[in-house]
């Protein structure tokens, strides 16, 4: 059987910010909006001049809405900076950078979030007046905020993430508020009825374990119950984007795409890796996974089609 488009088969995707948007890409690319959910990470988002900001939706909505920022991976494409930069000489922060046309985005969900509507439909209008088809979701509707445990202290996340660099040390994280956040009610519904769930190559630690503490209460037994793969965001030892690389190595384990398998066993069935790594497809297959090999970088907009074509594959191959 395959799972590639037009069999009616479910996926739901477990995406973070840049890595984590250019697969879900990928994935809509070739399913069907009914075939494809998509859950975000909401454990970066914070409050900064008094907007409420997700960073890894918006990245997703962006991507998806073909309004990304090509360079950055995150922002809005043809951006200017006049607000922020205004604010900045007024005295205001500019360590965090708000485009004129984000920071739209921001405005309008404060907005509405402080009128009472919760951030999963406040998302869902913002898909559909981007013509996005496929359904986003953000975890849950309600806080998780992830915190950073380093040789300075605990730090929120986007103070480790963006002001300082990601260069304090990594002791470890804590996901504020998972325990008694609920995922969405459509979030719950489209995981209890996925045929595979597809965790992209986001960072583990930050980007995809905050999505899988908020969902641990749904998954009973062994894994998440269904077919799940997942895509290593480590490729030849190193990260392409971002500091998951630096955080296994200060956590003490080498980083590598062995690491990434072992990070999720007991979670995933299947794992891809990139051709690079092919010599740990035997280390990978002992943690009881199936290993497909493939290129997973993802330079163009035909690499995500392809590497998402070949998990689809992957997953439907063996029922
Ligand atoms: P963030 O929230 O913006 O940091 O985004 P994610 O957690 O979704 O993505 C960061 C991770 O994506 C990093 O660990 C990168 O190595 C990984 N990543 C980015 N681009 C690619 C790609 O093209 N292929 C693979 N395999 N991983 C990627």
């Amino acid at each position: 059987m395959s799972l590639v488009q037009g069999t009616g088969m479910k996926i739901v995707a477990l995406a973070g910010g840049v890595g984590g948007a250019k697969l879900a890409h990928g994935l809509a690319q070739i399913l069907k909006p009914e075939e494809l959910t998509i859950i975000v990470n909401t454990g970066d988002d914070f409050e900064h001049y008094g907007l409420y900001i997700c960073p890894d939706l918006d990245t997703v909505c962006y991507t998806l809405a073909g309004l990304a920022n090509p360079e950055t991976g995150w922002g809005r494409v043809d951006e200017s900076w006049n607000a922020i930069e205004n604010a900045s000489k007024l005295g205001g922060l500019d360590w965090f950078r708000l485009g004129d046309k984000d920071l739209g985005t921001h405005l309008e969900r404060t907005r509405r979030l402080k009128a009472g509507d919760p951030l999963s439909q406040i998302t869902r209008d913002f898909c559909k007046a981007w013509g996005i088809e496929h359904t986003v979701l953000p975890m849950s509707d309600q806080p998780v905020r992830t915190m950073v445990d380093t040789d300075e202290g605990e730090l929120a996340f986007q103070e480790y993430f963006v002001h300082r660099r990601c260069e304090p040390k990594v002791k470890g994280f804590r996901f504020e508020g998972a325990d008694e956040a609920e995922p969405t009610k459509r979030a719950k519904e489209a995981i209890e009825s996925a045929d595979a769930i597809v965790i992209c190559p986001s960072n583990p630690w930050v980007s995809v374990d905050p999505i899988l503490a908020v969902f641990s209460p749904l998954f009973s037994g062994e894994g998440l119950g269904v077919r799940s793969v997942a895509i290593s965001p480590i490729i030849g030892g190193e990260t392409v984007k971002g500091p998951a690389a630096k955080m296994y190595r200060e956590l003490g384990i080498e980083p590598s795409a062995l690491a990434v398998a072992n990070h999720y066993q007991g979670v995933i069935t299947h794992f891809v890796m990139d051709t690079v790594d092919s010599q740990l497809t035997e280390s990978v297959r002992g943690l009881n996974m199936r290993t497909l090999v493939t290129n997973t970088l993802m330079k163009s907009h035909g690499d995500r089609r392809q590497l998402a074509e070949a998990i689809l594959q992957f997953i439907g191959s063996d029922s």
